[in-house]
């Protein structure tokens, strides 16, 4: 097969990971970045030009889109689909998975486990928004963050309003959430390939930290998932459309509870921490599913 991925740096892990993974099982793979691909729009043949040349022939994309590109780089993947091109994870279901909120709704709808959220655009009313995510302490959450960077916990309900009021203050869209402290400064990042979850593994925060994330010093270990972890993490992915997902576990008293659905999950931690071959599995599942009327959108809205 001939295979491309959209990946503005062919030396990070996950797409040497990748390359490498293709090429051991036969195939022709090209490193792709997206933000230097430019297209023509007509109803009859969409193309995609890069460095001077048509792309043509691909029989399956693996979109690695950063959040600060999702814009333009979900219009790339959408391009692809038009032109019949099988994408991994499809454009619809990147942009979904890049909206929290959106996120949120479309798997509580489904009735999938979440830490009770509260959201809200305007301070005015900031007392009863906290009561209603069940007062603190709380976690608050600059939407537009990652690695951790904008995760505040707040002990108390005065902690909590200046926090929310000084975001707030900022412009800054936030959302304000359940404390799930047993969950003692651990997640679960579990690996989704279609319907199985093909590797998992628990994140522990460093002492004192509640934030889990490896860029604030945590470290990770392989998981072992209940059945019930497992198929929340399944049936996350599903909801948002995603074949290729990180899904974000907490262990609450409640059951498993989806903090977040990466559609662009690093395989650098989770290939260390659980020696599995996370890459050669994700270019099996292409090997099974790319075949040419297998865009499921086709690059519909
Ligand atoms: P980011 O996108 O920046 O990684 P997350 O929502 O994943 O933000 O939060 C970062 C970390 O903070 C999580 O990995 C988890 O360890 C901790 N955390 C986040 N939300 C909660 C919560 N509601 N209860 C307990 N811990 C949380
Ligand atoms: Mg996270």
């Amino acid at each position: 097969m001939k295979i491309a991925i959209l990946s503005r740096n062919p030396e990070l892990y996950s797409t040497r990971r990748m390359v490498e993974a293709a090429k051991g099982r036969g195939h022709e793979i090209r490193v792709i970045d997206p933000l230097l691909c430019y297209m023509t729009i007509a109803s009859q043949r969409p193309t995609i030009h890069y460095k001077g040349d048509e792309l043509v022939g691909f029989d399956a994309i693996i979109p690695r889109i950063g959040a600060s590109i999702t814009f333009y780089g979900t219009a790339v993947v959408r391009q692809f689909e038009m032109m019949d091109v099988y994408s991994i994870n499809e454009s619809v279901a990147i942009s979904r998975s890049r909206d929290k909120l959106r996120s949120l709704q479309l798997l509580a709808r489904k009735g999938i486990g979440l830490p009770v959220t509260g959201f809200a655009h305007s301070t005015k009313y900031t007392n009863d928004l906290i009561n209603l995510a069940g007062g603190a302490p709380l976690v608050i959450k600059l939407l537009e963050g990652t690695q951790g960077i904008g995760v505040v916990l707040a002990e108390t309900g005065k902690a909590a309003e200046s926090v929310i009021e000084a975001f707030r203050g900022l412009k800054e869209n936030i959302l304000v959430q359940e404390f799930i402290k047993e969950a003692q400064g651990a997640d679960l990042r579990c690996f989704v390939i279609g319907e199985k979850v093909v590797a998992a593994m628990k994140r522990q925060g460093k002492e004192g930290e509640f934030r889990s994330n490896l860029h604030r010093g945590g470290n990770a270990s392989v998981a072992r998932l209940t059945p019930g972890e497992r198929s929340t993490a399944v049936r996350a992915a599903k909801i948002m459309g995603l074949n290729v997902a990180g899904v974000d576990l907490l262990r609450s008293n409640h059951g498993p509870v989806v903090m977040e659905v990466n559609s662009s999950p690093g395989l650098e931690g989770i290939e260390t921490a659980t020696s599995k071959d996370v890459a050669a599995q994700i270019i099996e599942f292409i090997e099974k599913q790319a075949k040419p009327g297998r865009t499921r959108t086709r690059g519909k809205g």
